[in-house]
């Protein structure tokens, strides 16, 4: 990289990236981004999304971003899609490492978002991509008339359940206690289909296995440790996702759980440094959400920048 410096560097590329790409870029910033190897974020791995405005009969997650993108890039949004291996935000202008080139920027908005937690059970490191994922979208349809459990209560887990019965023969949704988190309209929808099942007061304790993969799985009730089997090729964990700023190394405030903090709108702890969508934020998580915070970000980097002058 040449000794030039960039207005705004934005990390990461989901609802809230390619938003705040499209303020600054009509902004006149000419902001670069850093998309990462997997571009798009988790709307990526979601099938329909109806519960975004402006699409009556919903849309495909992934081609949703894909339009987000290609409208940000009309405007002048420049997009490489690497990862941000670290960043140094301890002087100005801020230091961002890619592929160990180095990249400097006036202001910087982290869009990174938050990935996919794994249960943790026995038996599940052997069987991830052998009959254990996290995305349905993504691998559903190797389960053709196969029996699978979705893990988990919240809207994820009814997505996937009622996604995964275009292709499995039955799904058993198991949950580990009575309540759900799930949206009314979602949970309805999974318990009222006829090949799913819903188990709960259920968590996994252990994966089973033979020669062909994934065989099931035994669970057990966390009220009294009692124990039984389900079998199942395929397992689907839905239980939530946890934010992706390990590359930050505490370059930012951030809770115990690693989401950032914000210290006055949407500016983290470090002037000049703003984040917006998912890798904030634990109690929306909605694609409008993020959407709305990747513009409140951008407009915020250029209201900085203008004083800074
Ligand atoms: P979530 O709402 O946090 O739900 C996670 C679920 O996993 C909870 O039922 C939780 O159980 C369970 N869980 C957590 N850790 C567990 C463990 N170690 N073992 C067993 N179960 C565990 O996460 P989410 O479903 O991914 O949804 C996140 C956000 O995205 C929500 O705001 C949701 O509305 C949104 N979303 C929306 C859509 C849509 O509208 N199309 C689709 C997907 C997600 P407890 O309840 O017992 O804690």
């Amino acid at each position: 990289m040449s000794g030039e410096v960039r207005n705004v560097i934005i990390i990461g590329s989901g609802p809230a990236g390619y938003t705040a790409g499209l303020y600054a870029a009509r902004a006149l910033l000419e902001p670069l981004m850093f998309a990462g190897y997997m571009s798009g974020g988790q709307l990526m791995l979601t099938s329909d999304v109806e519960n975004f405005p402006g699409y009556p009969t919903g849309i495909d997650g992934p081609e949703m971003m894909v339009h987000m993108r290609e409208q940000a890039e009309r405007f002048g949004l420049e997009v490489q899609d690497k990862n941000v291996e670290r960043v140094d935000f301890s002087e100005r202008p801020f230091g961002v490492w890619v592929e160990g080139d180095e990249y400097r920027a006036e202001a910087v908005i982290i869009c990174t978002g938050a990935e996919a937690i794994w249960l943790g059970a026995e038996g599940e490191e052997a069987q991830k991509g052998r009959g254990i994922s996290t995305c349905a979208t993504c691998d559903g349809a190797f389960f053709r008339d196969d029996e699978v459990i979705v893990v988990g209560g919240g809207d994820s887990a009814m997505e996937e359940a009622t996604f995964l019965t275009r292709f499995a023969s039955k799904v058993t949704i198991i949950h580990r206690r009575e309540g759900f988190r799930a949206s009314k309209v979602m949970y309805e929808r999974a318990a009222s289909h006829p090949k799913i099942e819903i188990r709960t007061h259920r968590s996994v304790k252990r994966w089973l296995s033979d020669e062909n993969g994934l065989s099931g799985a035994v669970l057990e009730d966390p009220r009294d440790g009692s124990e039984d089997k389900i079998a199942c090729t395929g397992a689907f964990i839905a239980i939530g996702h946890k934010p992706m700023t390990g590359f930050l190394d505490g370059e930012v405030e951030m809770d115990d759980s690693g989401y950032i903090l914000h210290s006055e709108h949407t500016m983290t702890s470090v002037p000049g440094v703003f984040a917006a969508g998912d890798v904030v934020d634990k109690r929306y998580r909605q694609a409008i959400t993020a959407a709305g915070m990747g513009c409140q970000a951008a407009m915020d980097a250029e209201k900085w920048l203008e004083d800074q002058h």
